[in-house]
């Protein structure tokens, strides 16, 4: 299959849609990553994204819309406090789960009788939903277990030859996936997926906002979770990641020489110093700034042949949490205590 390439005009994205509507694949910008996107409803074109990205069949796809009033085509049942979070967080990078509507076939959700339902900010993501007319079925646009794609050129190199088209839009703002949550009642918000929105930006909207422990460990293949995605090893380079909790630079950088390797490299805050002969690259101060360049800096370890990789823990509060639990995955949740 040749993939097509487009750019983010009106009229390809108009082609684009089309691709949708015949139930091909193609992948789309996010304001948090590069989502691979296919009509929802549909069994055939669901099961094309699962094979394109080899991707576990009970892993459940983000439904994307384009309208808060779409979400009554998707969800059977709209609790008060979902539509007080979609009027203030939406669209933006928050998903909720809720109980899906029968046009959401079971590919679509993993099997459960749940799906999960995103309205993205990104002008050309909506432009796509609203110019397909179709509830758009997207994972991110990588290879399974890869590092999600920020870039068209990320989606180019995993996917290239295996769906119908890319449409570039630019680099994601945002960089590390969506937040997703569910409601275990009518006033508690459970976070299944730490994001940009953390904790602290919800707490406002329920009594009680809590982390699902799959956040912070490790979980058993046959342990059931409230989450499947969060089961598998996820997002990691080919170069071992190894995070390592520090008390400040110098016991980090003291560690790191101690055992650096033929291919180590560091990932360093951009505040940090060079470490005397070990190559390093940085990924921010701040939690949004790493999570804009996580995804980004595992793919140019990657380029640069890095074989083992020390990487300056980030903190578990706000949005830094959401780059915590991707270092983490990536790690295979194993890390270094100093
Ligand atoms: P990705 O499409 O790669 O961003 O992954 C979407 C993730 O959202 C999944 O791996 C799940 O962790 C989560 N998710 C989506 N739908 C549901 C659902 N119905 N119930 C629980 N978690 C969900
Ligand atoms: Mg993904």
């Amino acid at each position: 299959m040749i993939t097509e390439y487009f750019h983010d005009t009106a009229e390809e994205i108009a082609l684009a849609a089309r691709l949708l509507q015949k139930g091909e694949l193609v992948a789309f910008p996010t304001e948090t990553v590069y989502g691979l996107g296919a009509d929802a409803r549909r069994e055939d074109s669901v099961r094309a994204v699962f094979a394109a990205k080899g991707r576990p069949a009970d892993n459940p796809l983000i439904v994307h819309i384009a309208e808060i009033g779409q979400i009554y085509d998707i969800a059977a049942e709209v609790p008060e406090i979902a539509l007080r979070l979609a009027s203030v967080f939406w669209p933006g990078p928050l998903t909720m789960v809720l109980p899906k509507q029968d046009c959401i076939p079971e590919v679509t959700s993993g099997g459960l009788e749940t799906v999960g339902i995103r309205m993205p900010s990104h002008p050309v993501a909506r432009a796509l939903i609203r110019a397909s007319g179709c509830p758009i079925a997207a994972p991110s646009a990588n290879r399974s277990g890869k590092p999600s794609p920020t870039t068209a050129r990320h989606v180019m190199d995993d996917m290239n030859g295996r769906i119908a088209a890319i449409l570039d839009g630019g680099q994601c703002s945002v960089g590390v996936e969506s937040t997703v949550i569910c409601f275990d009642d009518s006033d508690t918000i459970h976070i299944l997926r730490p994001g940009l929105i953390s904790q602290e930006d919800l707490a406002p909207y329920a009594s009680r906002v809590y982390v699902d422990h799959a956040i912070y460990e490790q979980i058993a293949p046959d342990v059931k979770v409230a989450s499947p995605g969060m089961k598998y090893k996820h997002y990691a380079p080919n170069a071992k990641i190894l995070p390592v909790d520090a008390p400040d630079f110098a016991a980090f950088a003291n560690y790191v020489s101690k055992h650096a390797v033929y291919g180590t490299y560091c990932l360093l805050f951009d505040g940090d110093p060079e470490i005397p002969g070990i190559p390093s690259m940085r990924y921010g101060d701040s939690g949004a700034e790493q999570a804009h360049n996580l995804f980004l800096r595992f793919r140019e370890l990657d380029e640069a042949g890095a074989k083992l990789v020390y990487v300056r823990m980030p903190r578990q509060d706000g949005a830094d949490l959401s780059v915590y639990n991707r270092l983490m995955r990536a790690a295979g949740f194993e890390a270094v205590t100093l």
